[in-house]
Order: structure tokens, then C-alpha cells, then sequence
């Protein structure tokens, strides 16, 4: 989740995936910024957002409702995975799409540059 464009009254992604990502992302770690109080272990050497491995996954830093209105309590040290994920209408990630259809959202239209 990014908070420009659509993301801030979508979510979707946020409760659609597992966040997974190197436990030294956390807190505790020597450069470590994810709250390890959200995260839990997920692989000897990976760490998940809590809520999001499991069948129905809802990170336990989202907050709002999906499709209205959301936000990342951590989005400041949000992990990789969320740093890396693209909207669909920045970028290419048919996941965006994917997880937007999951909670009955559009695909998103992306964004052309005038020339
Ligand atoms: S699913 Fe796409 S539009 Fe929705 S919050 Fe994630 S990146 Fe943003
Ligand atoms: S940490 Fe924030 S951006 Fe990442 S899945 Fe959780 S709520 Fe979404």
C-alpha cells in the first residue's frame, strides 16, 4: 500500500497476502524498524505480518475498512513487501488488480503522461 492515489480507500492488498519478509526488517535487528510486536515467525529466517498468514489474511497494522477508507499505522516502517507493491495505476502488478478483485474492487486504470 502506497498513500498516494487509490490505496488510501482501498486496502485490498493489506488483506490479501501474506506479508513475509527477512527477520532483519524488525525491530530488534541491528537496523531492524518493523515492530516485531506485529510480526510473527513465518520460516527460520522470514518473519510475517501478524493476521496475514492465515486463509482470510488481514494485516494487524491495517486500519479502516476496506474499499471506504484506510491506512498503515506503521506505514513509516512498513516492511519491503509493502514498499515494493505498486497500485495499478503507477505501475504494472497484476497482483493490485488480484487483490482488488478479491473485495469486489475495479481494476485500476493506469495513469498516462501527457506528452
Ligand atoms: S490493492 Fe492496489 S490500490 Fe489497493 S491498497 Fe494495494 S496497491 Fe493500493
Ligand atoms: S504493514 Fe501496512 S502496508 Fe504492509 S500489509 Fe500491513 S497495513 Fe498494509
Amino acid at each position: 500500500m502506497s498513500t498516494v492515489s487509490a490505496c488510501l480507500t482501498c486496502g485490498a492488498c493489506c488483506a490479501s497476502y501474506r506479508v513475509s519478509f527477512y527477520w532483519g526488517e524488525a525491530t530488534g535487528a541491528p537496523a531492524g524498524y518493523v515492530p516485531s510486536e506485529l510480526t510473527e515467525n513465518f520460516h527460520p529466517h522470514l518473519l510475517c505480518m501478524q493476521g496475514t498468514n492465515q486463509p482470510q489474511p488481514r494485516c494487524v497494522a491495517l486500519q479502516g475498512e476496506i474499499g471506504q477508507q484506510v491506512g498503515c499505522r506503521i506505514y513509516s516502517n512498513r516492511p519491503s513487501p509493502c514498499r515494493d507493491f505498486v497500485a495499478g495505476d503507477e505501475g504494472i502488478n497484476p497482483y493490485c488488480d488480484k487483490a482488488r478483485a478479491r473485495h469486489g474492487l475495479a481494476p485500476l486504470i493506469p495513469i498516462k503522461e501527457v506528452a
